[in-house]
């Protein structure tokens, strides 16, 4: 794997000894670790009214329909909608949109369900899967204390957040993500991981991070070639977790 700037920047900066880069998975942990240091909590400010998306963002929900999104099977997506809100139906699965995206800007807005209910990975879990592959976590990490790498807005399994920015459940907190792909050669060897940044609540979370495959449970699993785009996926963890405003904008 060649390995992109940010990257190069990291190993050299490893080499004379800086170990602060944070642009690519810190070993220093084992996956999931519980003795991991906690991100520093910072209040985010109170939760926003919705705003208008820009003018030429894809819409991917508003005004009470699901019609971009369906169940894996190509069927309606199933899960509740509520208004201007939606919320995951526990045990329909997970959904993804109709149309598929690669690089691209996202705004994501979700709720935990309050009152609170389970702890760990079991309260407020969802996840916002870019190409249905690589997952920035949802999850109520508002007094909530679950391993680092999969805490709301860690990049699952690969990247705790730089800091807690969440707000307490029943609010609505957003995600604005920039994605770009990974980049394949003609044989399927990685020529660019793909990267990650988002702000959480306005809050810097994750900074251009370089994912070392897709994410997963207990392993990090190396890329295979992919095509350009596939859909954006919604995670049915068991929790009700309720998305509004969700809009994207591909980047070319
Ligand atoms: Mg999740």
């Amino acid at each position: 794997m060649r390995f992109a700037p940010c990257v190069a920047i990291a190993v050299s900066l490893a080499a004379i000894g800086v170990s602060s880069a944070r642009c690519q998975v810190d070993t220093r942990w084992p996956q999931h670790s519980m003795d991991r240091p906690r991100p520093p909590v910072v209040d985010p400010g109170p939760e926003r009214a919705p705003v208008p998306p820009p003018a030429d963002a894809i819409v991917l929900f508003d005004h009470g329909s699901l019609s971009a999104w369906r169940q894996h099977d190509g069927s309606p997506a199933r899960w509740a909608v509520d208004g201007d809100s939606f919320a995951v139906e526990p045990g329909t699965g997970n959904i993804v949109t109709a149309r598929a995206f690669g690089d691209c800007q996202l705004h994501v807005e979700w709720a935990a369900p309050t009152p609170p209910n389970g702890s760990s990975q079991e309260r407020g879990n969802s996840g916002v899967f870019l190409m249905g592959l690589y997952e920035v976590q949802v999850l109520d990490s508002y007094h909530n204390d679950t391993y680092p790498d999969g805490q709301a807005a860690a990049v699952y399994g690969q990247f705790p957040p730089l800091v807690n920015a969440s707000r307490p459940p029943g609010q609505w907190q957003s995600y604005d993500i920039i994605f770009h792909r990974p980049r394949f050669d003609a044989s399927g060897a990685v020529t660019s991981p793909a990267r990650l940044t988002v702000f959480h609540n306005g809050v810097l979370v994750q900074d251009n991070v370089a994912l070392s495959g897709p994410t997963a449970n207990k392993e990090r699993p190396p890329y295979h070639a992919t095509p350009d785009s596939l859909p954006l996926e919604l995670q049915d963890h068991n929790n009700r977790v309720r998305y509004r405003d969700i809009w994207i904008r591909p980047i070319d």
